[in-house]
C-alpha cells in the first residue's frame, strides 16, 4: 500500500476512554488505467479496524482481538490494486454482482427476450461477468458518522446492457462499524427494466490470522436443515434436500475439517454449497452462521435478510501471496456469502432473484465478531 499520500476534511478523531476511535481516507494506489483507488479506514472504540477501498466496495482488511487482547488482521487481500488486478484474486472481499454465483450457461430469458451473458467460469456464468462486474469496477464513496458510528457509502451505476444485463442498475453498499464489534453490510438497488440482482460480500476468513495454514479446526454452525445440490459445473439441480446424514450438516458446531474427506473428490471439491436459512419470515434478519478459531477464541457471527448462505471452504485458493507477502494455501480460509440461491433466474420455485422497476433491492449482512474460550 503507499503511505499516506494527503489526508481529508472526513478525519475524525475523538477519545473516549482513553482509545481514539478514527475515520480516515488515503490514496490505496491507481489502476492500471490510471484510475484511483481510495482506501478508507474505520476503527472503533475497542480498537477493531477495518478497511475498505473503492475498487469493488471491498473489505481489504479486518482487524480483531483474540482472546487475550491481540489483534490479528482476518481476512484476505493485497497491498496494493494490482494484486487486486491480477489472477492472484479470487474475489477477495469485494462486492459480487449483479447476480452473485453461477448462471448456467450465461443464459435465462426475460419477458420475451433471451438474455446471454459472458461465461468467464467453464460454460457458466460467475460472479457478474469477465470485465465489468461489480468487483472490478470503481465505486464512489462517502464517509458518514451515525450515531456514533463510523461507516462509508459505496454508489455504482450499472448502465443497461453491462455485462448484458438488462436496465440500468442503481446500487448502493454501506459499510458501518460499531463499538459492538460488528460490520453491517447494507445493500440496496433500483432499476427501470425488470433484471436479476443478487448482491454479496466475498470476503475470506482465517479467525486464527489471514495466512495462516488452513481453517479444518474452525467450528463451524450454520442455521440451515436443506441446501441445494448442484451438477458437476456447480450449478444447482432444483432440488432442495435435506443436510441430515451428509456433511452438511452443520446445526451442531462441528470442525470444518472433519468430514471433509467426503466431499475432496466430488464436483465442489470440498465445501461450496448453498444452504437455505431457517427463518421465521421471509427477509428476517437472523443468525445464518457462527464460525469459531478455538485456537484464538475469535468468533465470526454472521446475520443476514438474504433466504441462502454459500459456504466455501477456499478449495481453490492456490498458494497465491497477500498481504505482507503471506501465502493463502488451499482451504486457508473460507468465505460466508450471504445470498439468494445460485442460478435462481432459472428456478422458478426459488425465491425470486428478479427486480421490478417500481421496487428496491434490500439485503443486510451483519458480520459480528467476538471471542470466546
Ligand atoms: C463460489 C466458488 C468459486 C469462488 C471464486 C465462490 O463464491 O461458490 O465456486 O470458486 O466463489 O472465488
Amino acid at each position: 500500500m503507499r503511505l499516506l499520500s494527503w489526508i481529508l476534511p472526513v478525519w475524525l478523531i475523538w477519545t473516549s476512554l482513553g482509545l481514539a476511535e478514527e475515520l480516515s481516507r488515503e490514496l490505496f494506489g491507481t489502476t492500471s488505467d490510471d484510475r484511483t483507488v481510495d482506501m478508507y479506514t474505520l476503527k472503533n472504540k475497542h480498537g477493531m479496524t477495518i478497511r475498505l477501498m473503492t475498487r469493488g466496495a471491498t473489505l481489504v482488511a479486518v482487524e480483531v482481538p483474540d482472546r487475550d487482547g491481540r489483534f490479528a488482521d482476518v481476512v484476505l487481500g493485497f497491498d496494493d490494486p494490482a494484486d487486486y488486478e491480477s489472477k492472484k484474486n479470487q474475489y477477495f472481499g469485494c462486492t459480487t454482482g449483479r447476480v452473485a454465483n453461477r448462471i448456467a450457461h450465461g443464459r435465462f430469458s426475460l419477458d420475451g427476450t433471451d438474455y446471454r451473458l459472458s461465461t468467464n467460469n467453464d460454460t457458466n456464468h460467475l460472479h457478474g461477468g469477465s470485465t465489468r462486474s461489480l468487483d472490478k469496477v470503481i465505486w464512489e464513496a462517502t464517509a458518514f458518522n451515525r450515531d456514533g458510528d463510523h461507516g462509508v457509502m459505496f454508489r455504482y451505476h450499472s448502465p443497461d446492457g453491462e455485462e448484458h444485463y438488462p436496465g440500468n442498475l442503481a446500487i448502493s453498499v454501506s459499510y458501518t462499524l460499531n463499538d459492538d464489534n460488528e460490520i453491517r453490510i447494507d445493500y440496496a438497488a433500483e432499476t427501470d427494466r425488470r433484471t436479476p440482482v443478487n448482491l454479496t460480500n466475498h470476503t475470506y476468513f482465517n479467525l486464527a490470522g489471514a495466512g495462516e495454514k488452513t481453517v479444518n479446526d474452525h467450528v463451524l454452525t450454520v442455521k440451515s436443515d436443506f441446501y441445494t445440490p448442484v451438477d458437476d459445473t456447480l450449478i444447482p439441480t432444483g432440488e432442495i434436500l435435506a443436510v441430515t446424514n451428509t456433511p452438511l450438516d452443520f446445526r451442531q458446531p462441528t470442525k470444518i475439517g472433519e468430514r471433509l474427506d467426503l466431499l475432496i473428490n466430488t464436483p465442489t471439491k470440498g465445501y461450496d454449497h448453498n444452504f437455505v436459512l431457517a427463518k421465521s419470515s421471509p427477509g428476517e434478519l437472523a443468525v445464518a452462521a457462527i464460525l469459531r478459531d478455538p485456537s484464538s477464541g475469535r468468533t465470526l457471527t454472521t446475520s443476514t435478510t438474504a433466504p441462502g448462505v454459500q459456504f466455501y471452504g477456499g478449495n481453490f485458493l492456490s498458494g497465491q501471496l497477500g498481504k505482507q507477502g503471506k501465502a493463502y494455501a488451499s482451504r486457508s480460509a473460507c468465505c460466508l456469502e450471504t445470498q439468494h440461491f445460485p442460478d435462481s433466474v432459472n428456478h422458478p420455485h426459488f425465491p425470486s432473484t428478479l427486480l421490478e422497476p417500481s421496487q428496491t433491492y434490500r439485503h443486510t449482512c451483519i458480520y459480528a465478531f467476538s471471542v470466546g474460550p
